[in-house]
Order: C-alpha cells, then sequence, then structure tokens
C-alpha cells in the first residue's frame, strides 16, 4: 500500500467525497479509540484519578508537539484550539506593550481578539497577491520595532504560504517577539524553523493534524513565558480528546511530517491542474504553491454558500464557503475552499470538478 492508502486504511470510509480538512479532518480509529478508552476509565476509575493515569500519555503529546514546532515540551500546553490560544497568550502580554504588526490577511476572529485585548495593528508589507515581501518586513521592524509580530503562515481563505522561516530570522535579527498562528500551518509546511527568544506558536487539533474537535496547543519559548503575566484559572479539561490529539501527533510524526507535506503539495497542485478549466471559477494560488488548500473565486456570479451546499446535499462532496469575514482586510468576496487530505486521488478531484460543473451550470 502507497502511505496515501494507509492513511485512508486508517480510518472509517467517508460517507461520499471529504475536501475538507482546513475545516477539520478526518480521524484515525486509532486516534478516536484513545478518546473513547479514556472515556470508559473515567467511568471506570473516576476522572480525576483516570486523567492521573493519562498523564504519561499526555505528556507524550506535548512533546511531539515541541518536536514539530521547535519548541521544548515543557513550554506546550494544551487549549481549546487556536483562538483559545491567542486569547490566553494575549491576555497575559505585558500592559506597556501592545502594538503588533500582521498581514492584511490575518484571520478575522484573531483581529477581534487582538483588538479585545487592547492591541493597535500595523501592517506587514505584501506584493500584490498578499504575500509577505521580507526585506521590506526587514526594513520596518528595525526602524520602528511593533511589540510583536503576529503572522499567520497559511491563511483559511487562501492556500498561500507566507515565508515563515524568513520572518523568524528578521524576528530573531530585529528582537522583536514573534507569534504564530500555525492552525493551517502545523503539518502543512515546517514549522520548527527556530524564531526569536520571544516565541510562540499555537495550532488546533482538527485540521491538518487530524485530531478531535476542541482541543489545541499553545507553545511559549521560557524567556517569553518569563515576560508573561499569570494566566487565568484554568478550568475544566476534555483529557479524552487530548489523549485523542496525542495519538494523531504521534501518527503524524511516524507517517514523516515531511513525506505528509510533500504529499499535500502534490495534491494541491494537482487541484489546482484539474480545476483551472472549470468554467465560472478562477483558482486563486499560483498552481505550485505548496498547500493543499485550493480556493474559487466565482467570476460570472455563483454564490460559493449556495454550491457549497448543493455540492453537499446533491453529490456528498465536503468543502467550505469562506465569507469575507474570515479575512475581512484582505478578501473582498467569499471563496469556495477545497482542502483535500493526502488520500484524495486525482479522480477524486475529477468527480468534484464534474459536479461543480453541474453545480454551477444548474443555478
Ligand atoms: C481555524 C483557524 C483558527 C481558529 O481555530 P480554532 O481551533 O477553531 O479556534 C485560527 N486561525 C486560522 C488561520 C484558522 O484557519
Amino acid at each position: 500500500m502507497s502511505f496515501a492508502e494507509v492513511w485512508r486504511a486508517a480510518r472509517p470510509p467517508a460517507a461520499g467525497l471529504h475536501l475538507d480538512s482546513a475545516a477539520c479532518s478526518r480521524q484515525s480509529h486509532a486516534a478516536m479509540d484513545a478518546a473513547a478508552r479514556h472515556a470508559r476509565h473515567e467511568a471506570e476509575l473516576g476522572g480525576y484519578v483516570a486523567a492521573e493515569a493519562a498523564a504519561p500519555a499526555l505528556d507524550a503529546g506535548r512533546a511531539a508537539v515541541a518536536a514539530l514546532t521547535g519548541m521544548s515540551a515543557a513550554g506546550v500546553e494544551f487549549s481549546t484550539g487556536s483562538r483559545h490560544a491567542l486569547d490566553l497568550l494575549l491576555s497575559r502580554w505585558p500592559a506597556a506593550g501592545r502594538t503588533l504588526a500582521c498581514l492584511p490577511g490575518e484571520y478575522g476572529p484573531n483581529l477581534a481578539i487582538m483588538a479585545a485585548h487592547g492591541f493597535t495593528r500595523r501592517m506587514l508589507p505584501v506584493d500584490g497577491t498578499g504575500r509577505l515581501v521580507l526585506d521590506e518586513a526587514a526594513a520596518t521592524l528595525a526602524a520602528d520595532p511593533p511589540d510583536l509580530v503576529h503572522l499567520t503562515p497559511v491563511s483559511s481563505h487562501r492556500g498561500l504560504v507566507q515565508p515563515l522561516a524568513g520572518m523568524a530570522r528578521i524576528c530573531t535579527d530585529a528582537g522583536v517577539p514573534l507569534v504564530v498562528d500555525a492552525a493551517q500551518a502545523l503539518g502543512q509546511i515546517d514549522c520548527a524553523v527556530g524564531g526569536p527568544a520571544d516565541y510562540a506558536v499555537y495550532s488546533s487539533s482538527r485540521k491538518w493534524l487530524a485530531g478531535p474537535r476542541g482541543v489545541g496547543v499553545l507553545a511559549i519559548r521560557p524567556e517569553l513565558a518569563a515576560r508573561l503575566g499569570p494566566g487565568p484559572p484554568g478550568g475544566d479539561v476534555n483529557v479524552a480528546a487530548q489523549l485523542g490529539f496525542s495519538v494523531a501527533v504521534a501518527e503524524h510524526l511516524a507517517a514523516g511530517p515531511a513525506t505528509v507535506r510533500a504529499r499535500l503539495a502534490e495534491v494541491g497542485a494537482l487541484s489546482r491542474r484539474v480545476l483551472a478549466e472549470v468554467p465560472g471559477w478562477q483558482v486563486v494560488e499560483p498552481v505550485e504553491e505548496p498547500s493543499a488548500i485550493t480556493t474559487l473565486a466565482p467570476v460570472t456570479g455563483a454564490d460559493p454558500a449556495a454550491v457549497r451546499s448543493e455540492l453537499l446535499a446533491q453529490h456528498r462532496i465536503v468543502t467550505t464557503a469562506a465569507g469575507v469575514e474570515r479575512a475581512p482586510l484582505e478578501l473582498t468576496s467569499p471563496v469556495l475552499r477545497i482542502s483535500p487530505h493526502v488520500d484524495t486521488t486525482e479522480a477524486d478531484l475529477a468527480a468534484f470538478a464534474q459536479a461543480l460543473v453541474a453545480v454551477t451550470a444548474a443555478r
């Protein structure tokens, strides 16, 4: 079996065509079993006793995330997702230094969290496609450094890959703290890029790493952690979901992160080639962009939300309609997004293209 076939065989068959990993990937049997087993242990042993017994497995999960992000395991904590992680981090940020620089394509909910914590934002320089221009960014950071750079290397509304390693180098040179939203990046691109002493990265379980919903991680370097205020008192946690995520990360490491990344890049390029000819839609990303997210902009008035609904209802194809609220400073009209995982075949993509032609023509 090929690596992609192994990935597919490790989970239940999809009821249709699942092209929505940027929203929520399909979990493996092993990840689901770990969560279910823990729920059983809670009933048998008591929830708090079961949590103590699960501690080594959770430590292994944190160590696996640390390996993927180039952080130390002691600096990794679980959250309930990416937004929760950013909220936690910014709530602890020193009150005196709340200016940040981010991209015009920044994720809308992140902008709201930044504003809620009193951050003033300025924009990093980009080219006409929304891609960060590194040398200009280096010059502006050196001339007038913000208190932190917040970078989302792969966004929700577009499969463009931002130069994370380059930004990490620039922030290191300029001595500017770097915070990375790796919700779409972890599992898709290399996130172990060094970075400054003041470095934090956060992500979600359910996207490219294919863990359960309702879990995320926040990793903070000790130098930065030492400057932060205390966090809010912790609430109850879903240990079963954290265990499922830990198994999913271990499976990702076992499959080989570089192998997964290469296959996702291949699936992305294949998607864009197959979709280039669909009438009424324009592929937004360059064909070879190393990401499995492909977005389609309507050119003759199709409504992505309505098309997404009909693809699901009539063809059992799961996609996302991304509205402008995902990137309110960049996106000017909604797009249709597909985000196939490693097991997606050329035949799957051809079937999607055919369904899209039918749905578009019928409207
Ligand atoms: C999905 C997403 C988030 C939010 O993740 P949650 O786990 O739902 O909070 C943040 N940033 C980006 C780029 C995303 O795609």
